[in-house]
Order: structure tokens, then C-alpha cells, then sequence
């Protein structure tokens, strides 16, 4: 076993945040310090940060070695978080210090904790008992020794600050400064949660079962939208807390969060902490340090909160496990979902995977017996699973500016009539596609990207999904210069509206797209005002799939449900289905059943047919055996590797360079492919160039690929990344 603890003057090995490809000897300083200590170092003429990752190498020259400068007042951070982001970087080919800063993102971490004042009860009794007086001293009473913040106290007592400044003066009431980083309220799992149905009772024992095992274990529990998985999973956090170990839920969405917070405190007492990137900093740091000392016990969260440094965790739950947010995309390219998983095998945790529509990969480890599976396969109460039909746009008469179908349109009406909500669903922001010049045919592009513009009339702006840029919607054609023979084809949620109006000119219509609220609290107000029936009828993307609840809500128009089937992505199937069924949940969630209409060209494709007959098995099925028959994941690995840079030419030598020599990949009978120019080949003007490896699942991928990329040294402006497991084929 490695020493834990290490004197003043031993030699340390530390790892700190800089990129550097290795550790770096110090040598303890006064007072030692323990393994894993947050500590201060100097390098060159900085000081940074780092974590004493084990005994010093011992391979520098020992007169020039530095003395560690502080040892930071937090926990050290523990092996089972060490081996984790080791582990984590070996899978992903990640740097460590790349690793350190994703496990160190708490502002001010070395800080002593900050103070502030609070007030409490002191002695005595005033000189004039004023009513003022007495609400305040009452209040103090009534919540035993507790501390109040100034405007804390005078708001519940419902008095001016100025009256508790008088007690203060008195002694009666006392003024303290006490640290900032206060624990949470402890989560009382005892608190009775609702009465579960058979089949969520079975599920929950199940869960318990594991928890209380204490042993590493991951399920998926799978139910459809509103069969109670929330339900289910809080009674396995709640086990967790009475066996005194930590609880973190994952989200895939901060819009999410607020609803999950009301519940948790319906069902703990008190809400639990919170991390996602709209906490402040002060909250932020709070809950770094909290995670540490065991004074959170649930932290509900997105993605990155699975690098907090959590005293004893004992439970990851990872909601809409499917999501494709939990794949990071920018800088450490992980898969929250796999890495969940990792961090749980070491530390003893159990993992719950929810989901409606589970993402292949964990379908296939259930069926290979690697997960536990529990089913929910009933809505919880009287809610029905609506029915699912296709309308076949090949019989539908409508102009080419139109897209939604007669047929479409009836069900709406009947809806209206009957004081119901319908949801149009199209899973394209802004108002059309592309805009093409009717004299010389030219389609707006970017400039920067391989990307067609995309007109937002709501902004009065084209924009670019791709980086972002936005310019003015110009009147000539910037080809041709011909004025006004710019038009909009193809529709967009805001087109559609547009189109919904004029059909529906008495309905009062909300439009829900991300890129249309400023923050995810107008989105929250948005998708209350909805819920609570003031509009009626919806029009949304992507957003309105990821479990709201619109409990007036009967039907669903999908406008285009092959949109996802025709990209050239591995997953393209298994996204359509996963939204198709994930949309048409949102209708029929109350007591009204519900109805789902796919506007389809091609309802004969396997996909649509699956989606229609909620044949689900029979789908993971089929699909598992197209990925098996062609090797691809979860049957084989596969790994992306993008090069980029501003000169194509030098982008494309690289590529072929490593196309060349591929004999470590070769070695262990993986296949490259390419260099090819990226689907989107260009990006902020960077030239985008994709090699694709394919390796057997059991091939050992990430050093055969260590080796294979150290043999180039892209220069200069040239940059390559590795993607192990690429979601998205951009
Ligand atoms: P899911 O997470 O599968 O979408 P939820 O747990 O959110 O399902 O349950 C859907 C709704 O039904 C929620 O409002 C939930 O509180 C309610 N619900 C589920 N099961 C029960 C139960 N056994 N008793 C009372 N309410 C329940
Ligand atoms: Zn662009």
C-alpha cells in the first residue's frame, strides 16, 4: 500500500492543472501533508495548483527540488476519486491535468471559508418590548439556536433591519461571524413518500435491495413517461441515506431541475444541493466542499457533478439515460452515462440508468445480463398510453408552403372543441432551413462553416447552427444581387406557427425553442403557464420531449417524422425512435387518453412501423442485430479522430500521414478509415478532416490509439482530437 501520510522534507510527486505530461517532484512541507492533499506549488514563477498524487519520482536533481508552498484547507482528495480520474483519462485518452481541472472546478477552492454575519438569540429581555420586538425574539425562540442573515431575520419576523439592529445593541439578540460553507438540511428519508403501485413496489424493493448490498451494481429502470421511474429511484435514494452514504442525480437538462427540486423536497423535507452551470460561484463552492465533508447529502445535477469529491457516494441515478447531452463534446470528450458507471465499480455504488427509450448500448448490457433491468411497463393512475398513427403525407393534398395536413388539422380542431391542448412537434428551431435566391438559385451559407443559414424571423436574423454567427437578413441576393427574390424553403417551429395562426386564428398559441427564452427560468414560467392551460396549442422542438409534464395535453402532431431517418449516422433509427416515443408521451398524461399523428412519407419504413406498433423489444432487436452484422457499437469499438486547422492542405497531410502508418492499429486488427472531410467540413473557418477506427469490442483500443497519434506531432495551429465512443458523427 502506498505511504498516506509524508513529513516535512520527503519527496512528493504532484499532479497539478497545468498541461504538462507528467508529475512533478516537491517535497513536503512544513507541518507534511497527507496523499492526496490540495496543495499550492510553484512552477517557474507562478504558483498553481495541484494534488499529491504519491512519493516523489526521485528523477530530478534533488538540490533544485521546491518545497510545497501551502497544503489548502479542503479534504484531501481520496483514492477512490484518484483511481477514478485515472481510470476516466485512460478511457477517454484524456491528459490527467485535464482530468484535475474537471475535479477541481470550485471557485476559491484553497480559501479559508469564507464569513458572514448571522444573528442568533442572546440574554435578556429589552428595555421596551415593542411588537416588533417580540416577532423577533419570538421567532429566535421558536427556532432553538438557529442563525438568521439580517435580511433573513427581519424578513420572517416581518420587521424592519433597524429593529434587530436595537436588540442587537442590547444583547438581547447577539451578531456572529460564521463560515459561509454551511452544510445542507439533512434529507429525512423516514418522511413517508407516496403509496407505490405493485409493479413500483417490486421495482423499489429491488433497488433497496441493492443499495443496502453496499456493493457496486448498475439497473436500468425502464418505464414509460409517467409509469413513477421518479418515484421508484427516490425510494432507492432514500436507502442510501439511511445507510448514511451519498446520493447524486444526474439530469440531462437545467430546465428540468426546478420540478425535481419541488419533489425531492415533497419526499426529503428539504431540498437538496444543486450543480449545474446556473448555481452562483459562492453555491458552487459550497457544494464542492459540502460533497467532500458529507454535508450534502443528495446533490442533483448535470453532467460535470460526477467529478465532485464525494466523501462516501453510494447511489448515481442517471435520469433519461439516453440523453444526448451527457456526452460532453468540447474539451474532455466523456460519456457521463459510462463514467457514471466507472466512478460507482470504485467506490461501491450502485447505479439506476431511467429511461423510457434506454439508449442501445445499456438495452444490450441488460440482455447480456452485465445491468439489472426492472420494467414499469404501466402509467401510473387512470393515464392511458396514447395511441400512436401515421398519417401518409402521400395522400394528403397541401401546398408546398404548408405542412400541416388536413387530416392533422381535424384533430386539432376536434381537440379545441373539447377545451383541449395539442403539441405540433418539429425539431427545427428558427423559421426555415435554408434561404435560396429565386433568380440565381444561390442558398445563403456561412461564411466560417460548411453550413447552410438559418433564417430567425423572431431575432430578424439569419444564423448559423454550427458557431453561432449571426448577420442581418440581407434584401439582395449576395450572389447575384438581384433584390427581393430571397425566399425561406423548408419549415421551422417559427414558420409553423405562423401556419398554426392562420389555421387557428381563435387558439392562443405558445412556441417553446431554446434559442426563443434569455433564461431557463422564462422557460420554466413558459412551460408552467402551459401546464397550468394557458395555451392551446404548443409548437416545439426537441424541448417539449424531455419529460414536462402538460397534463391538459391529448394529441401530438410529429410535422416530419423521417426528418432524423435520413442523416448518415450510425444512430439515426434509434434517435427517431427515442423522440417519436418520447414526444408522443407527452400527450394523455392526466385523466384524458391520448392520441399521437406521424406525418410520414414512407410509413412503411421498419422504423416508423416500430415507433407505430410499440413493439419496442422486437425494435432493440432488429437494430441490434444491423450494429452486430456490421460491427459497430455497443458490438464493436470505435474511436473518431478529428484533425482541424485553417489550412486544408496541412490538415489532410496529417490525416494521411496516420492513415499511412497504422501498423499499431493494424497490431490489433483495428481498420481506419478515411481521412475524409468531416460532415461539416468547416467550422469557424477551421477545416475539419475524420478518421474513423473500428476495432472488435474486445481489442485493447485506447493504447493501440496512444500509439498510433503519438507517431504525428500536429504544429502550430493544427489540432487533433480523439472521440472514444463518438455520438454524434459531426
Ligand atoms: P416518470 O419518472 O416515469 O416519468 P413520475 O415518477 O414522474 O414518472 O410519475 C408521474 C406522475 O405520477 C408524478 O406526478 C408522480 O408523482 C405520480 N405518481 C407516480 N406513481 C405514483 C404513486 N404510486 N402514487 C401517487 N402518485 C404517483
Ligand atoms: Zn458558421
Amino acid at each position: 500500500m502506498a505511504e498516506s501520510f509524508f513529513d516535512e522534507g520527503d519527496l512528493v510527486a504532484v499532479l497539478t492543472t497545468q498541461p504538462l505530461d507528467r508529475t512533478l517532484d516537491y517535497t513536503a512541507p512544513e507541518g507534511g501533508c497527507f496523499l492526496g492533499a490540495f496543495v499550492e506549488v510553484p512552477l517557474g514563477p507562478r504558483k498553481v495548483l495541484g494534488v499529491v498524487w504519491g512519493p516523489g519520482q526521485g528523477d530530478f536533481d534533488r538540490k533544485k527540488i521546491r518545497s510545497v508552498i501551502r497544503v489548502l484547507d479542503a479534504a484531501p482528495m481520496r483514492e477512490d476519486m484518484r483511481g477514478f480520474l485515472t481510470r476516466a483519462a485512460d478511457y477517454t485518452l484524456t491528459p490527467m491535468p485535464a482530468m484535475l481541472r474537471l475535479a477541481t472546478r470550485s471557485p476559491g477552492l484553497g480559501d479559508p471559508p469564507a464569513m458572514r454575519r448571522v444573528y442568533c438569540l442572546g440574554h435578556g429581555r429589552p428595555d421596551r418590548e415593542t411588537e416588533a420586538r417580540a416577532r423577533v425574539i419570538a421567532l429566535l425562540e421558536d427556532y432553538g439556536g438557529l442563525a438568521f442573515t439580517l435580511g433573513e431575520l427581519a424578513e420572517q419576523a416581518g420587521v424592519s433591519t433597524s429593529v434587530v439592529k436595537g436588540l442587537v445593541k442590547q444583547g438581547v439578540v447577539l451578531e456572529e461571524d460564521s463560515p459561509k460553507d454551511l452544510p445542507f438540511p439533512r434529507l429525512d428519508p423516514d418522511r413517508a413518500g407516496v403509496a407505490l403501485t405493485g409493479d413500483q413496489a417490486t421495482a423499489a424493493d429491488a433497488l433497496r435491495a441493492g443499495v443496502r448490498r453496499g456493493r457496486y451494481g448498475t439497473t436500468l429502470l425502464k418505464g414509460v413517461t409517467g409509469s413513477g421511474k421518479t418515484e421508484v429511484y427516490l425510494e432507492a435514494v432514500a436507502e442510501t441515506l439511511r445507510a448514511g452514504r451519498q446520493a447524486l442525480v444526474l439530469l440531462p437538462e437545467i430546465a428540468l431541475t426546478a420540478e425535481f427540486l419541488t419533489r425531492v423536497e415533497a419526499r426529503f423535507g428539504n431540498r437538496p444541493a444543486e450543480w449545474h452551470s446556473g448555481v452562483t460561484m459562492t453555491e458552487r463552492r459550497r457544494v464542492w466542499r459540502m460533497s467532500g465533508e458529507g454535508g450534502a447529502d443528495l446533490v442533483v445535477g448535470a453532467r460535470s457533478a460526477l467529478f465532485l469529491p464525494f466523501r462516501d457516494l453510494g447511489l448515481i441515478v442517471v435520469d433519461e439515460e439516453h440523453d444526448t447531452s451527457y456526452k460532453q463534446e468540447d474539451g474532455v470528450l466523456y460519456n457521463a452515462r459510462d463514467m457514471a458507471v466507472l466512478r460507482a465499480t470504485l467506490t461501491d455504488a450502485q447505479v439506476i440508468l431511467a429511461s423510457a427509450t434506454p439508449s442501445l448500448e445499456t438495452w444490450a448490457n441488460a440482455e447480456a445480463g452485465k445491468y439489472a433491468r426492472l420494467d414499469l411497463t404501466a402509467r401510473f393512475g387512470p393515464a392511458a398510453l396514447p395511441e400512436m398513427r401515421a398519417i401518409d403525407m402521400r395522400s394528403e393534398t397541401l401546398p408546398g408552403t404548408r405542412w400541416i395536413s388536413p387530416t392533422l388539422a381535424r384533430a386539432v380542431t376536434a381537440r379545441l372543441d373539447a377545451g383541449e391542448q395539442a403539441l405540433l412537434f418539429l425539431n427545427r428551431r428558427g423559421y426555415a432551413p435554408v434561404t435560396i435566391c429565386r433568380a440565381c438559385g444561390h442558398q445563403i451559407g456561412c461564411d466560417h462553416c460548411d453550413a447552410r443559414m438559418v433564417e430567425h424571423r423572431f431575432l430578424k436574423r439569419l444564423v448559423c447552427h454550427q458557431c453561432g454567427e449571426t448577420r442581418p437578413i440581407p434584401t439582395a441576393c449576395p450572389s447575384c444581387a438581384a433584390e427581393d427574390r430571397l425566399a425561406p424553403v423548408g419549415p421551422g417551429v417559427e414558420r409553423l406557427a405562423e401556419e398554426t395562426a392562420a389555421l387557428f386564428p381563435e387558439a392562443r398559441l405558445a412556441v417553446l425553442s431554446s434559442d426563443l427564452f434569455a433564461s431557463a427560468r422564462a422557460l420554466k414560467a413558459e412551460i408552467e403557464r402551459i401546464a397550468t392551460g394557458g395555451a392551446d396549442i404548443v409548437i416545439g422542438t426537441q424541448l417539449v420531449a424531455k419529460g414536462h409534464n402538460f397534463p391538459l395535453l391529448t394529441l401530438v402532431g410529429v410535422i416530419d417524422a423521417d426528418l432524423g431517418l435520413q442523416g448518415s449516422d450510425l444512430r439515426a433509427a434509434e434517435r427517431t425512435f427515442q423522440l417519436m416515443r418520447q414526444v408522443a408521451g407527452r400527450a394523455g398524461r392526466a385523466e384524458r387518453p391520448g392520441l399521437a399523428l406521424l406525418q410520414t412519407y414512407q410509413p412503411e419504413h421498419p422504423v416508423i412501423r416500430a415507433i407505430l406498433s410499440g413493439e419496442e423489444e422486437a425494435f432493440w432487436r432488429a437494430e441490434a442485430a444491423e450494429r452486430k452484422a456490421a460491427g459497430v457499437p455497443p458490438y464493436g469499438r470505435m474511436a473518431g479522430i478529428i484533425l482541424s486547422g485553417p489550412d486544408v492542405q496541412q490538415v489532410f497531410d496529417i490525416g494521411n500521414t496516420l492513415a499511412r502508418n497504422d501498423l499499431p492499429l493494424r497490431r490489433i486488427g483495428a481498420q481506419v478509415y478515411g481521412p475524409a472531410p468531416a460532415p461539416i467540413a468547416r467550422i469557424r473557418g477551421r477545416h475539419r478532416v475524420r478518421l474513423l477506427v473500428k476495432a472488435e469490442k474486445t481489442a485493447a483500443l485506447q493504447p493501440a490509439l496512444a500509439a498510433w497519434v503519438s507517431q504525428v506531432r500536429p504544429r502550430g495551429d493544427l489540432r487533433l482530437a480523439i472521440d472514444i465512443d463518438p455520438q454524434s458523427f459531426l
